[in-house]
């Protein structure tokens, strides 16, 4: 928790559950990458967080970002962004938002099927476009593999296509999966792409960009690699590849930038055991999967909670949100522990919860007002 929000919960202690975002935190972890990945443009993944307050200070940082939807593209121009600050990463677009991005002036566009490639020609004449490869997400907490990217060899065909379509083939990107907590993804995965770039070149194709996407980790319950380290790795790998010879390099954090600058504030509604006997307290809080914590699906992000009463005896919990769906649990198998003395009433944090959950908080299931949130 930053100096600035303990302030802002004390003095104001606003109504639970909300979100309390320290903006110059959001500040900090983009300098902390640029420090990392000097020679990378960063692309902020808008959907981690969209909040004006956070895109205007990107902004004022000179970041550049990726949009996945044409809401999104306007909330970046709203902010101030350049249209060519932009790029529209989302390989499944709309028609009307691909034109409607390309008369606001975005030039830049990602894709990963023939039709996609085939939508772009007809309703962004001249784009530049990259092409997105599917690659390993081993090691990520949060995978994304399945759904997006192709394979090499149909990377190849549909770059080569790209210009005869009137299309500028402009690069190629994949994602290692977010939450990624090793660096040995982007090596395999810069390996892999990397050759199809030099394959591509050979063959006359104009590439002139590497897009390395997002993944990189916010602490959560667990360590995780510092900044640095993936910065060297991917930099030893790109030169590995590329020697001096390194195409533009473009990356799209989304969970690093904003992840550890904000905490959700919440309110203990019930401590309950099932049976007089069972050693496991269930904990409800005013906030739940429903309530934006989206990524406690099969308990794969673990937000570390802090309470009133840390540092007294623990117990083992199961901790469960307000909502009347049975799929509205956070943890029952992830061994979490918090104080015996935890009652309702009391106020807990969860914290780095910066990114991925305001957007993810359904509007009124049950009845539940969204999730309030304050930019300091
Ligand atoms: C979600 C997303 C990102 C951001 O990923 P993080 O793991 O939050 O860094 C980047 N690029 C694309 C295409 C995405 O969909």
């Amino acid at each position: 928790m930053t100096p600035k929000i303990a302030r802002f919960l004390a003095q104001q202690q606003p109504e639970t559950p909300c979100l309390v975002l320290d903006v110059d935190r959001v500040e900090e972890n983009f300098r902390a990458l640029k420090q990392a990945l000097p020679l990378a443009r960063i692309y902020y993944a808008v959907k981690a967080n969209p909040a004006p307050q956070v895109l205007e200070r990107l902004v004022n940082l000179s970041s550049y970002f990726d949009a996945a939807s044409i809401e999104e593209v306007t909330a970046c121009l709203d902010a101030g962004a350049a249209p060519g600050q932009i790029s529209f990463g989302n390989t499944i677009k709309k028609v009307s938002a691909i034109r409607r991005a390309h008369a606001a002036g975005v030039t830049m566009f990602a894709f990963d099927s023939r039709e996609e490639l085939e939508k772009l020609a007809a309703n962004a004449p001249g784009a530049r476009v990259y092409c997105r490869i599917l690659v390993e997400n081993e090691g990520a907490d949060w995978p994304l593999s399945r759904k997006f990217g192709t394979t090499i060899e149909s990377a190849r065909e549909l770059m080569l296509m790209a210009g005869d379509l009137g299309l500028d083939p402009y690069g190629l990107s994949f994602h290692v999966g977010s939450q990624q907590t090793t660096t040995r993804a982007y090596e395999v995965a810069i390996a892999k792409v990397g050759m199809l770039f030099t394959d591509l070149t050979e063959a006359g194709v104009n590439l002139r960009m590497m897009n390395l996407g997002g993944g990189f980790p916010t602490r959560y319950r667990d360590d995780v690699p510092e900044i640095d380290r993936f910065g060297n790795a991917i930099m030893t790998a790109m030169t590995e590849h590329f020697g001096n010879n390194l195409p533009e390099m473009l990356i799209e954090p989304g969970r690093f930038i904003v992840g550890d600058a904000g905490l959700i504030s919440a309110e203990v509604v019930l401590v309950s055991r099932r049976d007089r006997n069972d050693p496991v307290r269930w904990v409800y809080l005013d906030i739940g999967r429903f309530g934006g914590l989206a990524e406690t699906e099969g308990e794969s992000i673990k937000y570390r909670i802090t309470t009133p009463h840390d540092g007294s005896p623990m117990g083992p919990v199961a901790i469960a949100g307000p909502t009347c769906d049975g799929a509205d649990i956070l943890y029952e198998k992830a061994n979490y522990r918090l104080p015996l003395a935890l009652r309702s009433g009391d106020r807990v944090e969860l914290l780095s919860t910066g990114a991925y959950v305001t957007t993810y908080a359904s509007t009124k299931f049950n009845g539940f007002a969204p999730l309030a949130e304050y930019y300091l």
